[in-house]
């Protein structure tokens, strides 16, 4: 080998090493470092239309349409896509609102973003294996911690104790 060869392989992989280092650096700084991941054909597969909508897109279901906002029995409330543990009945209150309200979830289960849709500005939450969106946190919750975690129930799948 030349030291000219020797300079241009090194030089290579130099390259190739800096590529491979920014690829690690962009997945773990993107929406793709949560353990479960699907592609958008796999997750319309796996979730109904409405399922979709709330936790791959964002959206909110209509208030009162949620049959788990006025579940009040003992059990624990599922990721509905990755069924991941997220809340248990026993942080579960009546909001008003229309829409499933716990004051805490499992921990280690929910992670949040900022969202600054809707000329809002609101804290988003998300299930921390597959990233499925949830709802939003405020901060008008009861006691003991103050929040009021406001879920979509098509969101949610609940698992009687
Ligand atoms: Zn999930």
């Amino acid at each position: 080998m030349t030291r000219r060869d020797w300079l241009r392989n090194t030089g290579l992989l130099a390259l190739a090493g800096g590529a491979a280092w920014l690829g690690a650096r962009r997945t773990a700084s993107g929406m793709d470092h949560f353990t479960v991941t699907h592609t958008d054909a796999e997750w319309r597969k796996l979730l109904t239309p409405d399922q979709y909508d709330v936790l791959r897109q964002q959206g909110t279901e209509a208030p009162e349409s949620s049959p788990l906002d006025h579940q009040f029995a003992k059990g624990r409330y599922d990721c509905a896509g990755c069924d991941l543990a997220l809340f248990t009945s026993d942080t579960k209150f009546d909001s008003g609102t229309g829409w499933p309200s716990f004051w805490k979830p499992l921990d280690g289960a929910v992670s949040t973003a900022s969202d600054d849709s809707l000329m809002m500005a609101r804290t988003e939450v998300h299930c921390s294996r597959c990233g499925g969106h949830l709802g939003h946190v405020f901060n008008d919750g009861p006691k003991p911690t103050g929040l009021r975690y406001c879920m979509n129930g098509v969101a949610l799948t609940f698992v009687p104790a």
